[in-house]
């Protein structure tokens, strides 16, 4: 059973969250989900991970979507379960099991503030060790500690179809053009 995870990118602000809400995509993408729907009319950010997916290869999406509440909404509708990674949650280690056992997560990650209302439309609020840090660490540990519970290794995909391929190397750097 392959898991399908999505990544909801709450409160970006065009101004500030550029660089972290892209490093949150790039790292959902690079960790093994198949995209990421961000709740701010930032065009720039979504065409930068679109680029990014069509150089480096594979199915990663970004979009932006007008209402969070409808995307939560829909995806609970199709059977899908909503995890909101939020410092005030459940710590992560007490709750992987049973939310490994899932086949589609949507997981909400925050900027400076969430609207209050996620805390009651998500299955899971999800700590990542009950301490403040970063969405982009937070996400990052979530997702590799989902694939550990499953047994699948999310650093070995493969990313089909791009133009360019990293040829692993203990000094210097190689690219091939595909
Ligand atoms: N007060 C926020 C909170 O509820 O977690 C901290 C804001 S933090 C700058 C931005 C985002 O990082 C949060 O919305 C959350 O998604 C994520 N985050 C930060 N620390 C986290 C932790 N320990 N566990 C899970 N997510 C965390």
């Amino acid at each position: 059973m392959d898991m399908n995870i999505v990544i909801l990118r709450l409160g970006h602000r065009p101004e500030r969250d550029q660089r972290v809400t892209t490093h949150v995509g790039l790292t959902a993408r690079a960790l093994g989900a198949s995209g990421m729907l961000l709740a701010s009319n930032d065009k720039g950010v979504i065409i930068s991970l679109n680029e990014v997916a069509g150089r480096w290869g594979g199915s990663f999406f970004a979009r932006i979507v007008d209402s969070w509440k409808q995307e939560v909404r829909s995806w609970k509708e199709g059977g899908g379960r909503v995890v909101h990674l939020t410092m005030y949650g459940q710590n992560l280690p007490d709750v992987i099991d049973d939310i490994s056992k899932e086949e589609s997560l949507m997981v909400v990650v925050g900027a400076e503030k969430v609207p209050p209302d996620i805390y009651q439309a998500a299955d899971w609020n999800v700590a990542v060790g009950s301490q403040p840090h970063s969405e982009i660490a937070a996400l990052a540990v979530f997702m590799d500690r989902v694939n550990a519970a499953r047994g699948t290794e999310p650093l070995t995909q493969e990313f089909p179809g791009g133009k360019l391929k990293i040829v692993p190397h203990d000094q210097g750097k190689v690219v091939k053009e595909v």
